[in-house]
């Protein structure tokens, strides 16, 4: 006979409240429950408190400020920013999460939810990696903001403190910046990528300036390449310059072989993936930023 294990529920009402509820061992944050359910039955775990923070107001929004960054709250769900983020210089995040799962997994997965699962194999993470994303923690003791690339720390893992949560994504402003992702799964559209890459950067008349490389599914985290971004800098996008960039950005890839792929055919996907970014994008009107 199967052991049903104890589960306890609460439902805060401010940040405060839940950030006290989280202080707790034991104590789990809940959003759309896309990941938390199915981790739940592969490793139950004896009396686990699930904070819902649906009903903390205004973590389910999308604003503009008056910088021209745009903060998305931590509840907004994976298919509502691939409905509405239409902006050009957005357009890297809008299609990684219209690859994202179902659907069905896509209007209830959140922005904050997939963050704090911190997968190595996110498709959102990489293309906010690739609009230089800075993530809003908070707690009762405050609030903190914090670069992605800073909180990554390995699969599963953020540099988050006890109590402290998501509560909103900021992206700075952009306009006029351009962006693209892609990624390989097995089943198309309903598997976790193979490999994915996400691109962003400004044009300045034919030249590329501030060039975001970012790759999932190849290291224990999501990851930028430095190499990728420093062959684009400043540089105009022919056919030898995206070759140099998918070499480089290969050459990033720290990628494991696993059930799935091997590391080598993960690195040859980051090249194919990245060229095909980069030949989407030099084919698009230009506009400078
Ligand atoms: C069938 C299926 C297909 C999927 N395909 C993909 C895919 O292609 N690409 C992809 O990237 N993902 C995929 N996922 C994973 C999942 O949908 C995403 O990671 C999703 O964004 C998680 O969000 P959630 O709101 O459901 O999180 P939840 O399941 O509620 O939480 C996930 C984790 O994050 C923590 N958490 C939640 N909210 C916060 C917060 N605000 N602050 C701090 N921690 C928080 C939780 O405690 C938990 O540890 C898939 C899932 C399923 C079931």
């Amino acid at each position: 006979m199967k052991h049903i294990r104890p589960l306890f529920y609460e439902e805060p009402s401010s940040v405060s409240e839940a950030s006290e509820m989280l202080s707790t061992p034991g104590s789990l944050v809940l959003a759309g429950g896309t990941d938390i359910t199915v981790m739940l039955r592969r490793k139950p775990m004896d009396g686990v408190t699930l904070v819902n923070l649906k009903r903390i107001p205004g973590l389910d929004g999308i604003r503009k400020m008056e910088d021209g960054s745009l903060r998305l709250g931590a509840l907004v769900t994976v298919g509502h920013m691939g409905r509405v983020l239409t902006a050009p210089e957005h357009a890297a995040l809008r299609i990684a999460c219209n690859s994202l799962g179902t659907p069905a997994v896509r209007n209830l997965a959140t922005l904050g939810g997939n963050i704090g699962r911190a997968s190595p194999a996110s498709d959102v993470i990489p293309a906010l990696l690739s609009l230089d994303a800075v993530v809003i923690l908070e707690s009762a003791g405050g609030s903190r903001r914090v670069p992605l690339e800073q909180l990554l720390q390995g699969p599963g893992r953020l540099d988050s403190r006890p109590g402290e949560f998501v509560t909103a994504v900021e992206l700075p402003p952009r306009e006029g910046g351009v962006g693209s992702y892609w990624k390989a799964g097995r089943i198309r559209g309903a598997d976790c990528a193979l490999a994915g890459v996400g691109v962003s950067f400004c044009w300045d008349g034919d030249t590329i300036v501030d060039p975001r490389v970012a790759m999932t599914s190849v290291g224990p985290t999501c990851l930028r390449s430095a190499g990728a971004e420093r062959v684009l800098r400043g540089a105009r996008l022919d056919e030898e310059v995206m070759r140099a960039a998918a070499d480089a950005a290969a050459g990033d890839a720290r990628p494991i072989t696993d059930l799935r792929a091997s590391a080598a055919y993960r690195k040859e996907l980051v090249r194919g993936l990245l060229m095909k970014n980069l030949r989407s994008l030099a084919a698009q009107e230009r506009r400078s930023c």
